[in-house]
């Protein structure tokens, strides 16, 4: 497989900038996911690395070659479809050779090949199946065999899961990620979803508006968010975003929240719902006053919301507490967790913070 590159690759369509100045390298053998709302241009930047679409500015680099003037076929970057599209009438065998039998690959290399993918995704036993009779997981193998029986430079996913119902997902999920470590091939997987992105990518780089807001390890940018949209992005529930005020000392949320050790430029604190903790009201432990609002068991663990003053605030808690709507809390973050925003959304480095 090979290395993809983007450099300072824009597209428009119209008074549209889809995709804008957008660079990144996706090194041979990784998993790399774009991630970011709808229209955030995650469509394009692949149909611009696939060759359905040309750069207005820029240059896309394929094992380290430029391919700009190259059509699709001479790329040799396969796609794997939305919910996988297999042919339902066809057998798995049938899917997976479609592709060598529309370019009039002899039967003899076919055969080869089929048989190659087949034992590298370990569905030799399943090729006489048709769709209908394969588990999420083994549809997803099959797919991919599909896109890799052409023996391509590296594949391509846009949102391939998203309209599988949740067990299915991730179900396939877990597949593809175990499958990509198998096979060490090159992928570019597009996704909507956050909690897909941080689990499934080796390095993930988050869109809006066609450029990209910050690029790394999953756990590396839930930890340090470069800015308020992308601390918004990822996690659930949502990060808790507060704005600050300074009179008699610092305070967050409306004045509810005393804060010590705010560094200067910051005008918004951000906290996670897992810093946070909340504990019955004693009167005799250190921590903000506020009210419980209102309780979400979850099984494994519960969403506490919060009432401080005018704010609401979400807690994750371990469990299931015994916590009762409207009894009075004490609210505690640890000061390293806490995350500084400037004016303009954009993140202030690590600082220590004291609620
Ligand atoms: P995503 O895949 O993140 O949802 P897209 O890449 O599909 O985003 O779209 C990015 C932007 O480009 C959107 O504003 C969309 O409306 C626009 N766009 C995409 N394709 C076309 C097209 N063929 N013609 C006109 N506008 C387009
Ligand atoms: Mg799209």
């Amino acid at each position: 497989m090979a290395s993809i590159s983007l450099r300072n690759v824009s597209k428009r369509y119209g008074d549209t900038v889809a995709v804008n100045n957008v660079s990144f390298d996706v090194q041979d053998n990784e998993f790399f996911c774009l991630f970011g709302p709808p229209l955030s241009g995650k469509s394009t930047i692949l149909k611009l690395i696939l060759g359905l679409e040309t750069p207005d500015h820029g240059e896309i680099l394929i094992g380290g070659k430029p391919v700009n003037a190259l059509s699709p076929a001479d790329r040799n970057v396969a796609m794997v479809f939305q919910n996988l599209a297999l042919f339902p009438h066809m057998t798995a065998e049938q899917n997976v050779r479609f592709p060598l039998v529309e370019r009039k690959v002899s039967e003899e290399k076919i055969k080869a090949r089929v048989a190659a993918v087949s034992e590298k995704l370990h569905i030799g036993h399943l090729l006489h199946k048709p769709p209908a009779q394969l588990s999420g997981g083994e549809r997803q193998r099959v797919a991919i065999a599909r896109a890799l029986v052409r023996d391509p430079a590296a594949y391509l996913m846009d949102d391939p899961i998203s309209a599988l119902d949740a067990r299915l997902r991730e179900e396939t999920r877990v597949e593809l990620k175990r499958i990509q470590r198998e096979l060490g091939h090159t992928l570019i997987y597009v996704t909507h979803d956050q909690e897909e992105a941080m689990s499934i990518a080796d390095r993930m780089a988050i869109l809006e508006n066609g450029q990209i807001r910050q690029m790394g390890k999953p756990s590396d940018i839930y930890d340090h968010p470069a800015s308020q949209y992308v601390a918004r992005l990822l996690g659930s529930p949502a990060i808790n975003l507060l704005s600050l005020t300074q009179s008699n000392g610092w305070t967050a949320g409306a004045g509810t929240i005393s804060l010590s050790g705010v560094p200067d430029g910051a005008a918004g604190i951000g906290i996670r719902p897992e810093d946070l903790k909340a504990e019955p009201w004693t009167g005799e432990r250190p921590g903000v006053p506020a009210k419980v609002f209102e309780v979400e068991p979850l099984g494994g663990y519960t969403v506490v919301t919060l009432s401080a003053g005018e704010e609401k605030l979400r807690v994750l808690m371990r469990g299931q507490p015994r916590i009762e709507v409207d009894s009075p809390v004490a609210l505690s973050c640890d000061p390293k967790r806490v995350h500084f925003f400037k004016p303009d959304g954009q993140a202030l480095g690590s600082h220590q913070a004291g609620i």
